[in-house]
């Protein structure tokens, strides 16, 4: 057997590293259509599973984390929604998702990929919100959830007496929402991680999986995991707030504990998805008529 199993049908392949970039859990479902979503969980166990044969492959959104093992899934169909399928099949759009060409972070990105010996993929089934697949017993529906990137997806898998979520990078850690690409928007998380909550509520949902944490199960543990995740949020726009009673420029709110308490190797490619972060709380708070101008 690969993996654990969440439902008859359904299995959580934990990623290496506990599930923790530059890995991430994926889910199999093990049906007369064998489907995969993503294939970040390492080489070995997307080597098994190519033996089993995998007939889908559907990437949750474009981050390397989730893509960077496509390859070894042969003659898997790959899918993925419409609006990351060109940063899954050019390496550049993906660097240009963190940073203008040539800027420090853009650069930067050729160390992450190359610790990965990432490749670019194919994408060969361009997804929308609310498509559906039928696997032979087991269904799924792609919700298009945008915020952590344009193209993010969840995944509702209603597996005969059993229904689940696939969260995907709605990860439900301690660390809270990450949107340091410049296509994350914060209005988006916050609306996306609303409409999960909507539908474990009228669903009746009672197993929630995720790319990088462990299995949640209880519909009113994973509403409450949904709403904590999502005060991070809140928590962080405080922060900045009162923050900006003193300080006048994002490079200086960068390095004070607003993300990350300190920042991993390499160092530099973490401030920057700090500044980038603090910078789409900026934007809000801009649209929302809380702040006036900032300088960068
Ligand atoms: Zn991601």
């Amino acid at each position: 057997m690969i993996g654990t199993k969440v439902s008859k049908h359904v299995f959580l392949i934990r990623g290496e590293n506990k599930g923790k970039y530059p890995f991430c859990n994926c889910l199999f479902i093990d049906d007369r259509l064998k489907c995969l979503i993503d294939s970040g969980a390492g080489a070995s166990q997307m080597m098994r599973l190519n033996m089993e044969g995998i007939d889908y492959l559907i990437n949750s959104h474009a981050h390397e984390d989730h893509t960077f093992l496509n390859a070894l899934l042969r003659n898997a169909r790959v899918c993925c929604h419409e609006n990351d399928a060109v940063a899954i099949e050019s390496t550049e759009e993906l660097k240009k998702r963190y940073g203008p060409p040539n800027s420090e972070i853009y650069n930067l990105m050729d160390y992450f990929l190359e610790v990965l010996n990432f490749k670019p993929s194919r994408v060969d089934l361009r997804l929308r919100g609310n498509d559906e697949f039928s696997f032979g017993n087991v269904r799924l529906k792609v919700i298009h959830t945008p915020g952590h990137s344009i193209g993010h997806c969840c995944f509702l898998i209603d597996d005969g007496d059993t229904r689940l979520i696939h969260l995907s990078d709605i990860d439900l850690t301690s660390f809270g929402p990450w949107y340091g690409c410049l296509d994350c928007d914060v209005d988006m998380f916050i609306d996306s991680i609303s409409k999960i909550i909507e539908i474990v509520e009228v669903m009746n949902i009672n197993i929630a999986t995720s790319s990088h944490n462990e299995v949640v199960t209880g519909k009113e543990e994973i509403k409450m995991r949904l709403k904590n995740y999502c005060n991070k949020i809140f928590d962080r726009e405080r922060e900045i707030l009162k923050l900006l009673t003193t300080e006048r420029s994002i490079d200086n709110l960068v390095g004070r504990g607003l993300i990350y308490s300190r920042f991993p190797e390499p160092k530099l490619a973490y401030m920057i998805f700090e500044k980038v972060m603090i910078e789409k709380h900026i934007e809000r708070l801009l649209r929302k008529g809380l702040i006036k101008s900032i300088r960068s």
